[in-house]
């Protein structure tokens, strides 16, 4: 039975702080708005994870503030250059999963730690046989397919961990073992 802890505000800038700051495997940011404190870059920027951030598309009816907030993200996007950004039309979900946990929540990753709006969210473990996770990545690949954006989303989202509990590395689902268990296993097994 999977962990679910409600988070308020606070609560959610420290653990989606963490999430980023700790993740090395894979990071799917789901944001409508994003507006990163200067940590928050560094983190990710450095990042050892593989990163996915989905955005609303920018628009504006003032055509300056449009052009403004055009620049702000292409230097978003020159500076977080190991980042694969998607944008789409209709996004209103706030979505933050890397390979052990998923928040789901009403806050954007905006500028986080002096957000005093109210916000509530759920964290529980990204867990490969959790209904809810499977139901929540599906979701996600349902949203993106329709906008013709599944293609941008490596498979490599699609991790789970290796069936040799001692190993437990990350791999892609496709696969049963890793290749290090596998090499492992032929050797045990005589060079097969
Ligand atoms: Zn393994």
């Amino acid at each position: 039975m999977n962990n679910i802890e409600l988070l308020n505000t606070d609560w959610l800038n420290l653990k989606l702080g963490e999430m980023i700051a700790k993740e090395d495997k894979y990071l799917l940011l789901i944001t409508p708005y994003i507006n990163l404190k200067e940590e928050t870059k560094k983190s990710l920027k450095t990042s050892k994870a593989k990163i996915c951030i989905i955005i609303q598309e920018i628009y504006d009816k003032n055509e300056e503030r449009k052009k403004k907030k055009l620049e702000d993200f292409q230097k978003l996007k020159e500076y977080l250059s190991n980042v694969n950004f998607i944008e789409t039309p209709d996004l209103h979900a706030k979505i933050y999963l890397s390979s052990n946990k998923i928040i789901v929540t009403s806050m954007n990753l905006q500028n986080y730690s002096q957000n005093k709006n109210f916000e509530l969210g759920f964290v529980f473990d990204n867990e490969e046989d959790d209904e809810i996770c499977k139901k929540i990545i599906e979701e996600i690949k349902l949203f993106l397919r329709k906008n013709e954006k599944d293609e941008t989303i490596p498979d490599k989202l699609y991790y789970k961990h290796c069936a040799n509990k001692k190993c437990n590395e990350l791999i892609e689902k496709k696969y049963k073992y890793c290749k290090k268990c596998n090499d492992d296993y032929k050797n045990s097994q005589g060079g097969n």
